[in-house]
This record gives structure tokens, C-alpha cells and sequence, in this order.
């Protein structure tokens, strides 16, 4: 396994494999891998013959007052998890191979990444896009792996491969979840114990809203209503950021529950930011 810490480490070696006619997949990650990140590699090595994993904390994805300081580093473990599961390049550049200047050029998706956390972290997504645009150029990948979990994240990375014409097929994969529901992410690792106990409870609230959808379609509202009585209930301590139904396409709201919806939530739970999301219908 190689581990690449510049673009020019990196053509060359994926280069050589695409010569060999080898299918090129790449994992784009920020790293302290987990179960989830290793569902993205499993399934890539699965599609792919050549599989590369990025590894890289995005600092222009972040806030100024969020975790880009305290986001977990694990790259010791990150590497020895990619070496058993045979990825043949893991590509860590520092911040200064990826942004060696101030950037000028920007990817924006309009309209989709001013809704839902778009809405709540500015200029968010835009940081996403160009990260992800930068290293689908880098690598050239046949397919790139993304999770469900950042359902909107999927939505909008299809959308600027679809409208930059970018040649690569983008595969979306499930939501890898603890035994207790709660989706696996790193920012779990902020949780106290209180607070991981009362975790599961965001993926309750979806199933129970899963069941009264799938019940009698009542409207947007009643359901909403119905998974913040189960927070308050189950996880006291949780803040809502937001809880939206919404058009699985156009991520905007919508009232009628009797079609495809997907329920998108982000709660705090003490200093972690919770997502999670599920497609109904
Ligand atoms: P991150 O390191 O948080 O930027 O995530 C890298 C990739 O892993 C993204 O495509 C995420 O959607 C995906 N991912 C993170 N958590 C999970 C999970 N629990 N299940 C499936 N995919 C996940």
C-alpha cells in the first residue's frame, strides 16, 4: 500500500494501474475511519480493481467556530484499517498540497446547498464540492463512494458531476449503524457517556416516523411533532439544529407524506452536531 502525501505521488501510481486497464476507485474521507468509511472501501473494492482512500480534514468545509482544531486524527490506525482491507494508495496531503495560495476558484451548487445544513453552515457545501472536485481531478477515478448518512452531501455531489460533466460514476452506500441505531461518525467520539445514551434516540424518532408514513401518510407537521415529542422524551439533553421533511431531489419541504420524502435531521447532543436521515417511500 502506498501512502501518497502529493498530488505528484499520486497520477503516477493510479496512472500506471489505469494502464494496466484496472477500474480506479476512490474514498474521499476526512479520516478517523470507522465502520461507516470502511462500508465506502468494502464496497469500492468490490467495483473497483485499484482503490484509493483520501484522508484529508477539509479545512475550507469548516466554520470559523467549528471543529476543524478538534476533529479526531487518527492517521496511524486510518492506515493499518486501509492496509487489511487491501487499498493500494492512501493519499494524505497537508493543507498546503491542496490549497498551496488563497483559492479564487470556487464549486458552488446553488439552491441545494442553501437548504437544510446548508442553511445552517454557510459556504459548507461549497468547501465540499471544490474538495471533491479537486481530488476527482487528482485521482480520475472510474467511481467515487459516498454514504447515504450525508444524504444531502450525495445529492449535491451527483448534481456537480451531473452539471460539470465530470467522468465518473457516483455510488452512493447505506448508513453503517451501532447496535443501538445511532449512524457511526467520527463526531461520535465528542459524545459523554449520558450523552451516548441518549443518541439512539434520533433514529428512533425516523423509525417511528417511518411508521406513521407508512401507516396513514398524515402530514409533514403531525410527524414532525411527533419525533420532537419522542427527543424531548428520549434525549433531553439534544438541541434541534433542524428536522425537515422533504423532496428527495430538490431537498425542498414538503407537507404530503404520501410519496417518496426523505426526513433529513441534525440535532447537538452536548459539543457533537448529529446527522442522520431516511428515505421513506
Ligand atoms: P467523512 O470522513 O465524515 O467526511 O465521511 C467520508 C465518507 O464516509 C462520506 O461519504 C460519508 O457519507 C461516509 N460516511 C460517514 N459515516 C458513514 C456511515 N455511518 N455510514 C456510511 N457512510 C458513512
Amino acid at each position: 500500500m502506498k501512502i501518497a502525501k502529493t498530488i505528484a505521488d499520486v497520477r503516477p501510481a493510479v496512472a500506471a494501474a489505469r494502464r494496466e486497464g484496472q477500474t480506479i476507485g476512490l474514498v474521499p474521507t476526512m479520516g478517523a475511519l470507522h465502520e461507516g468509511h470502511l462500508s465506502l472501501i468494502d464496497a469500492a473494492a468490490d467495483g473497483c480493481d485499484y482503490v484509493v482512500v483520501s484522508n484529508f480534514v477539509n479545512p475550507t468545509q469548516f466554520g470559523p467556530n467549528e471543529d476543524l482544531e478538534t476533529y479526531p486524527r487518527t492517521p496511524d490506525a486510518d492506515r493499518a484499517a486501509c492496509q487489511v482491507r487491501g487499498v493500494d494508495v492512501v493519499f494524505e496531503p497537508p493543507v498546503e498540497e491542496m490549497y498551496p495560495r488563497e483559492e479564487l476558484t470556487t464549486v458552488q451548487v446553488r439552491d441545494l446547498s442553501d437548504r437544510l445544513c446548508g442553511a445552517r453552515r454557510p459556504g459548507h457545501f461549497t468547501g465540499v464540492c471544490t474538495v471533491v472536485s479537486k481530488l476527482l481531478h487528482i485521482v480520475l477515478p472510474d467511481r467515487a463512494y459516498f454514504g447515504e448518512k450525508d444524504y444531502q452531501q450525495a445529492v449535491i455531489i451527483r448534481r456537480t458531476v451531473e452539471d460539470l460533466n465530470f467522468p465518473v460514476e457516483i455510488v452512493t452506500c447505506p448508513t453503517v449503524r451501532e447496535t443501538d441505531g445511532l449512524a457511526r461518525s467520527s463526531r461520535n467520539a465528542y459524545l459523554t457517556a449520558e450523552e451516548r445514551q441518549q443518541a439512539p434516540a434520533l433514529h428512533e424518532s425516523l423509525q417511528l416516523a417511518r411508521g406513521m408514513i407508512e401507516d396513514r401518510h398524515p402530514p409533514a407537521g403531525e410527524v414532525l411533532d411527533a419525533m420532537r415529542e419522542h427527543l424531548a422524551a428520549c434525549a433531553p439533553d439534544g438541541r434541534e439544529d433542524y428536522i425537515e421533511i422533504v423532496d428527495p431531489e430538490t431537498l425542498e419541504s414538503v407537507e404530503d407524506t404520501d410519496r417518496t420524502v426523505v426526513i433529513a435531521m441534525a440535532v447537538y447532543l452536548g459539543s457533537a452536531r448529529l446527522i442522520d436521515n431516511m428515505r421513506i417511500g
